[in-house]
This record gives structure tokens, C-alpha cells and sequence, in this order.
């Protein structure tokens, strides 16, 4: 069995057992292949282990490696910064886009969105840590970014995105996603008529943390394929 095969069946087991701690169904659980950095050959290899949901920061890298893989049936999400020069090819090739956080860039690709594709599924990325210098929107203008993306017709909005700052302790990292989640249900009664029903949270290091909070997709780059080189 090569080294991406037995990686994803252990990052398997670790989702199985944190959802059964948390006495989730293992179901609810999404896992996305974070390929950022790797060939579309690792790609094509996790997707012969069963992977379908890969996710991608940088939109060049990505448009190459689709333009390799269109024989496979993928499903894309952007989990990048997005610059507002890039909102069309972003609307034109991907799925879902887990880092807006600003109603700019969601205006932008509301109207690139092709039709023919369908609604382009959103979650806002939440700044946890109020970072001046992180990516993210702050808890206190959340809901009113989130009631302006909610009508854009174009896009789903489906939840909320966080990248914390690292910790170590498992007690702490899930304090911080208690508080994504929470917002999450404080967004569901204000805007009771939007599809609110994702938690994009956890990477490698703590997606036990995320998914005793409630995370329904987790995103692992590091644990599937390996140290990404700098
Ligand atoms: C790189 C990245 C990940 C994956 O991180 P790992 O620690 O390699 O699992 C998840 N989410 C985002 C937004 C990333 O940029």
C-alpha cells in the first residue's frame, strides 16, 4: 500500500474516533484533502484511495493541476486569500470558497458565477484570534457581512471557516471552536431561511479539537501527504 493510501485510512480512523467521542455520526464528517504544494500526481492518487474533495490556496497552482485531472470527478474548494482580480477564475472552478471575508469579493463572484454551474457554496472565514494581521472577519461585523452574502443570488452560504492561531492543548483548541460554533447557531436564528449547516475547522494538528466542537469538514494537508517542503 503506497504512503497516501495508508495515510488517509489513519486520518479515517482519527475522524471515526473523535465522532464517535463526541457521539457524532462519523457521516457528518467531511474530510478535504488540503493539495496545496503537491502534484496532480499525489491527487490522482488519493483519489484512487476513494478522496474526492481536494482543497486548494493558491489559484494558479490550482487551475494547472484541474487542467491535469479533468478525467476525475473532483469537487474543488478554494481555501486561500482571494484577490479580487481572481474572483472570476475562482467562480468559474471551484465548488466551494471557505475564505471570504469580505462582501467585495462575495458581490464579485456572485456575478461570475457561471449559471450553468450552479450556486457557489460559501462559508466566511472567521478571524478567531482578532489577529490585526490575519485573514478573517471579526465576530462583531459578522452577521452583517453574512446577511449581505445570503442575498447574493449566486452563492449558498453555508457556515463559517477558522484558521487559529496554534495551540497545544486540546482543552484550549476546542474553547476557540466552541466560539465558531456558537456564532454559527447565533447566524442560524438570524438568518433562518440560509442553508447554515457547515463548520469548516481542524487541520492535522487539531481536528479532534474541531470535531468535539461541531466541525463538519476538516481540512488535512500534512497528515495525508506528508511535510510540505517550504
Ligand atoms: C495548509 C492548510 C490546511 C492544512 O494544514 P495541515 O496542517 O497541513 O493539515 C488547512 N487549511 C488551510 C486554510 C490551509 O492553508
Amino acid at each position: 500500500m503506497h504512503k497516501i493510501a495508508d495515510n488517509l485510512k489513519k486520518v479515517s480512523a482519527r475522524i471515526e474516533q473523535a465522532a464517535h467521542t463526541a457521539a457524532r455520526e462519523t457521516t457528518e464528517i467531511c474530510l478535504l484533502a488540503v493539495s496545496k504544494t503537491r502534484s496532480a500526481g499525489a491527487i490522482r492518487r488519493a483519489c484512487d484511495c476513494g478522496q474526492r474533495q481536494f482543497g486548494e490556496n493558491y489559484l494558479q497552482e490550482a487551475l494547472e493541476k484541474q487542467t491535469l485531472l479533468t478525467d476525475l470527478d473532483l469537487e474543488w474548494h478554494f481555501i486561500g486569500p482571494i484577490q479580487s482580480n481572481k474572483t472570476r477564475a475562482i467562480a468559474e472552478n471551484f465548488d466551494w470558497v471557505h475564505s471570504v471575508d469580505r462582501v467585495k469579493v462575495a458581490r464579485r463572484l456572485s456575478e461570475q458565477r457561471p449559471p450553468a454551474r450552479g450556486p457557489l457554496n460559501i462559508c466566511l472565514q472567521i478571524n478567531t484570534d482578532a489577529e490585526a494581521t490575519k485573514a478573517g472577519v471579526d465576530y462583531r461585523d459578522l452577521e452583517a457581512l453574512a446577511a449581505q452574502v445570503s442575498e447574493l443570488p449566486a452563492l449558498r452560504l453555508r457556515g463559517l471557516m477558522a484558521i487559529p492561531a496554534r495551540r497545544t492543548e486540546p482543552a484550549q483548541q476546542q474553547a476557540v471552536f466552541e466560539q465558531v460554533a456558537a456564532a454559527l447557531e447565533r447566524l442560524q436564528k438570524r438568518l433562518p431561511q440560509a442553508p447554515l449547516d457547515t463548520l469548516s475547522m481542524g487541520m492535522s494538528a487539531d481536528l479532534e479539537a474541531a470535531i468535539a466542537a461541531g466541525a463538519t469538514i476538516v481540512r488535512v494537508g500534512t497528515d495525508i501527504f506528508g511535510p510540505r517542503n517550504p
